[in-house]
C-alpha cells in the first residue's frame, strides 16, 4: 500500500494517455494549442500497461485514463483491455470530451468500465462552440446520449466560467432533472496554458450553489465517501443529481488520495504542484516492481499538505494547462 507523508493511502491514479485534443477549451489551453511532447517521450501502450501492473501490485485499485483527450490516442481500448484484467482493480473509468468515445462504448461495456466522465461546459450548441472554439457539439451531444442509454453511469463536468457560461447551468440542472446523470460544476482553475487572464475566481463553489438554489431552493446532500472532490446534492423526483467540485478552492485537499501521472511519465503529487519525478526511463530500463515502489515511496514521503502549500513550495500555477498536466 502506499501511503503519504501526511498518513494518506494513494489507491487512485489519473493516468494521461496523451496531452493532444481535438478541441480547444478557452479555459484548458490557446486556440493554437501548447507545445505538445513529442511522441518518442510519450510512454507507450505497453509501457503504461506495465505500469497500471505495478500500480495495482502496490495497492492502487483505481485508475482513471485521461488527457488530453484519451480517445485521440492510438491502443488506448488495448489498455483498456489491460485494466479490465488486473483483478485488484475496483474501479476503471475515463474523462472524455465524448467527440470520438462513440464507436467504443459497447466493448467499454464488455470490459466492465462502469461510470464515464464526460466534460460539457455548455447544453447550447452556440455557448459550446464559443468555448471549445471546435463545432462538434451534435456529436458529443449524440455520444452522450448513447452513453445514457448503454446504462454506464455518466457524470457531467461542467467547468464554470462566469460570463462565458452562467446562462448554461439552469439547462444543465433540467438535463439532470430529466435524464439519470450526474452534473458536476466545477470551479475554474487558473491551468489554461496562457490561453487568457486568470483574475482570480468570481464564481465559487458557494456562488454556484447560491445561484442554484435560487431556481431549485429543494435539494438535499447525497452521501459521499471521504475522498470525494464534489460535493452532491439531489431533488427529489429528479433522474439524476448534481454536484460542486470547489477545485479551486480545494477544500478537499485533506483526504486527497490521488497521483497523477502525466503523458510523459511525469509524477504529480499535487494539481497545485510541479512534477516531482518521472517514471519513463526507470520504466525503459527495466525497473523491477521494488524499484518502482522506491521512488514511488520517495515522492509520497515529501508530499505537500495541500494546494496551498503546493503553490507556495512549486511557485506560480499559471502557463500551465490542464492538457499536459492530465486533468
Ligand atoms: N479531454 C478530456 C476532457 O475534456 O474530458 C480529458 C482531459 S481534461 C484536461 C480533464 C478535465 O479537466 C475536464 O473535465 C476539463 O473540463 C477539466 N479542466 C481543464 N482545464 C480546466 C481548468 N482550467 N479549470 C477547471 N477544470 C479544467
Ligand atoms: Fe481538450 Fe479536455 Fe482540454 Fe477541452 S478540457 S481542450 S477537451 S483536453
Amino acid at each position: 500500500m502506499l501511503i503519504d507523508n501526511h498518513n494518506r493511502v494513494i489507491n487512485y491514479v489519473r493516468l494521461a494517455v496523451t496531452d493532444r485534443c481535438n478541441l480547444r477549451c478557452n479555459y484548458c489551453m490557446p486556440e493554437s494549442g501548447i507545445a505538445f511532447a513529442r511522441r518518442s517521450d510519450l510512454l507507450s501502450i505497453p509501457e503504461m500497461q506495465r505500469l497500471c501492473t505495478v500500480l495495482a501490485e502496490l495497492g492502487v485499485d483505481k485508475i482513471r485514463i485521461t488527457g488530453g483527450e484519451p480517445f485521440v490516442r492510438k491502443g488506448v481500448m488495448k489498455l483498456f483491455g489491460h485494466l479490465s484484467e488486473l483483478d485488484s482493480l475496483r474501479e476503471i473509468s475515463v474523462t472524455s470530451n465524448a467527440t470520438l468515445i462513440g464507436p467504443h462504448i459497447g466493448e467499454m461495456q464488455r470490459m466492465g468500465i462502469k461510470c464515464v466522465n464526460i466534460s460539457l461546459d455548455a447544453i447550447q450548441p452556440e455557448t459550446f462552440a464559443k468555448i471549445t472554439r471546435r463545432d462538434e457539439f451534435d456529436k458529443v451531444y449524440g455520444n452522450l446520449m448513447k452513453l445514457i442509454a448503454s446504462g454506464i453511469e455518466v457524470r457531467i463536468n461542467c467547468v464554470v466560467l462566469g460570463e462565458q457560461n452562467i446562462s448554461e447551468i439552469y439547462p444543465m440542472m433540467e438535463f439532470q432533472e430529466k435524464y439519470p446523470v450526474r452534473v458536476r460544476f466545477l470551479e475554474e482553475m487558473p491551468f489554461n496554458g496562457g490561453s487568457r487572464d486568470f483574475k482570480g475566481l468570481e464564481w465559487n463553489h458557494k456562488k454556484i450553489l447560491g445561484h442554484i438554489r435560487e431556481r431549485y431552493p429543494d435539494f438535499e446532500k447525497v452521501p459521499a465517501p471521504m475522498t470525494a472532490t464534489s460535493v452532491n446534492y439531489r431533488i427529489p423526483g429528479h433522474a439524476g443529481s448534481f454536484g460542486i467540485i470547489p477545485a479551486f478552492s480545494r477544500t478537499f485537499c485533506g483526504s486527497c488520495n490521488r497521483l497523477r501521472i502525466t503523458a510523459t511519465g511525469d509524477l504529480i503529487t499535487c494539481l497545485y504542484g510541479k512534477p516531482v519525478a518521472n517514471i519513463r526511463e526507470p520504466l525503459r530500463q527495466g525497473a523491477s516492481t521494488l524499484e518502482m515502489r522506491g521512488i514511488l515511496e520517495e515522492i509520497l514521503g515529501q508530499r505537500s499538505k495541500d494546494g496551498f502549500e503546493a503553490q507556495e513550495r512549486f511557485g506560480p500555477v499559471t502557463g500551465s494547462s490542464m492538457t499536459s498536466i492530465g486533468g
